[in-house]
């Protein structure tokens, strides 16, 4: 059974987070995605949390106690910036720990066995959250929040696919040296934040737990199922984790205004039906995905839709692999990814045969 997080305090509430006019990150993106889903009968197809907030030690695992001292000082009941992208209002605190409070309640729920997969639709997102600073929208990391918290009772393993089209930095940073968590991004690149090369493949005590392919713009479908089926479940099956978090943002949309790719609402229900595929063959089925960015208000009620679908439609099984995209950058984006994981001592190949050519 599903177990989603879906409430008007993460969109156009009164006490919740307002965004400067004109901001991208906007209320109205959660209102869009809670009407499409209650549109597809997401209430008769799962049960609905009651929020909470993160606790101090829940949000401790993963941020500097300093850092969280700033934030309870400077922006409970205020408005102002964190950094040049990164507003808060009086209803913000609120909404970021209820947003990264109740995730982490959804993820410890489908560990427990009270559900098996599980949705969250949250504002703020957090995927640009670093252990110390704000960032990118961000403030409270909810995925690492919950991701730790798994850990912490019991999860031995936590797998995290990062499919928003910027670099989950702050997750990246977060785990950067945990062989426990597997990280994995496919983003633009080169493009906001900078970070995620192919190179960057974890920390000493950490090699080949963190796995980035960049790819470049315009890339769409193709070059996202080949990255999956050549990158992504491999590195899973070998991970064998016990739980799969997603971060879902939808700004690789086609018609997304921030960034520059094409992928369409079949395309993000192909990487997640691969998701519940793997994780029903590794992880018992547990698997939560939960909001990010997503700029395009179709694109993002559409694309969060189809997941819904994916996770709780029937099992279908892992299709043969997608074959390498023909755009050569983006071939050598997933090759050279490869390399360097391989380099750490991850070495990957596809699970499935190869599909055959078109005739
Ligand atoms: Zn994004």
């Amino acid at each position: 059974m599903l177990g989603y997080v879906l409430d008007e305090i993460f969109g156009d509430s009164a006490d919740g987070h307002r965004a400067p006019s004109g901001h991208p990150e906007r209320p109205a993106r959660a209102d869009a995605v809670r009407d499409a889903l209650y549109a597809a009968g997401i209430a008769d197809r799962g049960e609905k949390l009651a929020l909470r907030p993160a606790s101090d030690e829940e949000l401790a695992r993963v941020h500097a106690g300093d850092y969280l001292d700033e934030l309870v000082k400077r922006v409970p009941g205020q408005s102002g910036w964190l950094d040049g992208d990164t507003y808060y209002s009086p209803g913000t605190w609120r909404a970021a720990t209820l947003a990264a409070g109740s995730t982490t309640q959804l993820v410890t729920d489908v560990l427990d066995g009270r559900y098996t997969t599980g949705l969250s639709v949250v504002r703020p997102p957090g995927h640009h959250a670093t252990r110390d600073r704000a960032m990118g929208f961000c403030l409270l990391n909810n995925v690492a929040i919950a991701a730790a918290a798994a850990r912490a009772r019991g999860a031995g393993r936590v797998a995290i696919v990062d499919w928003d089209v910027h670099h989950g930095n702050g997750t990246q940073d977060i785990f950067w040296d945990d062989p426990d968590v597997l990280y994995l991004s496919v983003h633009q690149y080169p493009y906001y934040p900078g970070t995620g090369k192919p190179t960057e493949t974890g920390g000493p005590g950490a090699p080949g737990a963190t796995i980035n392919v960049g790819l470049p713009g315009g890339s769409g479908d193709a070059e996202y199922l080949a990255v999956f089926d050549r990158v992504f479940v491999p590195a899973i099956a070998r991970f064998q984790p016990d739980l799969v978090l997603v971060s879902a943002g939808f700004d690789a949309f086609q018609h997304d205004p921030l960034a520059s790719m094409r992928v369409t609402h079949a395309g993000f229900a192909q990487m997640a039906s691969r998701l519940r595929a793997i994780a029903e063959r590794f992880a018992g089925g547990r698997i939560v995905a939960v909001l990010e960015g997503g700029y395009d208000l179709h694109g993002l009620s559409g694309g969060m839709t189809v997941v819904l679908d994916k996770l709780t439609g029937p099992s279908e099984p892992l299709p043969a692999s997608a074959p390498m995209p023909p755009n050569p950058v983006a071939r050598a984006a997933i090759e050279g990814t490869l390399a360097a994981v391989g380099a750490a001592g991850v070495v990957l190949a596809p699970l499935a045969e190869e599909a055959p050519a078109s005739r």
